[in-house]
């Protein structure tokens, strides 16, 4: 027996700053291009099972893309699922075990992200102070109010097709959502 692997693997999609998303709206524009099907019946129209075309709807960068489609509690966190988290009262900063280091907008040095408190984050070298809403993460954090988590998908293995990111964009008044992989525990 191996140790089971606790870490998630999650594709996140945000929009961008400053966005009035519902999640009506979310689920209807994501239904609509089939890329999540019903809904867990106890998540109250949070958590849903991928749509028949989910994997149209994500562009995979390997050749052979592997994707777990399977149960709650049975797969455990590896499975494909959909869930939205949001719109929360305060923003939330994602960031898993893949984070990358931070670079520093004012200095241009880079460091780990160790120093966040609040909502700024305190640049070890040259102690200047950064929202975290203007931080690029890259691809390996995010920080907002509202979070469409594909669970299942290993880091960089497969990104938003142009259905998708269509589709989410005509919720934003036509400004992109933003993405980045997230790797660690299960939230
Ligand atoms: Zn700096």
């Amino acid at each position: 027996m191996s140790t089971p692997d606790i870490s998630a693997n999650i594709l996140i999609l945000s929009p961008p700053e400053g966005a009035q998303i519902l999640p009506a709206d979310v689920v209807k524009t994501l239904r609509g291009i089939d890329f999540i099907g019903n809904s867990y019946p106890e998540s109250d129209e949070r958590d849903f099972h991928p749509g028949t075309k989910l994997m149209h709807h994500l562009t995979f960068l390997g050749c052979s893309p592997a994707l777990a489609l399977g149960e709650p509690g049975i797969n455990g966190d590896q499975y494909c699922h959909i869930e939205l988290l949001g719109p929360l009262q305060q923003p939330q900063l994602i960031l898993g075990q893949n984070r990358k280091p931070m670079v520093c907008p004012h200095c241009h040095q880079r460091s780990r992200p160790h120093e966040i408190v609040a909502q700024q984050w305190h640049c070890p070298h040259c102690r200047q102070a950064t929202p975290l809403s203007a931080i690029n993460w890259r691809k390996s954090g995010g920080y907002g109010h509202f979070f469409i988590k594909v669970w299942g998908i290993f880091e960089s293995e497969a990104v938003p097709g142009d259905a998708l990111r269509k589709g989410l964009s005509s919720l934003s008044e036509g400004e992109p959502w933003r993405y980045f992989y997230y790797r660690g525990a299960p939230f």
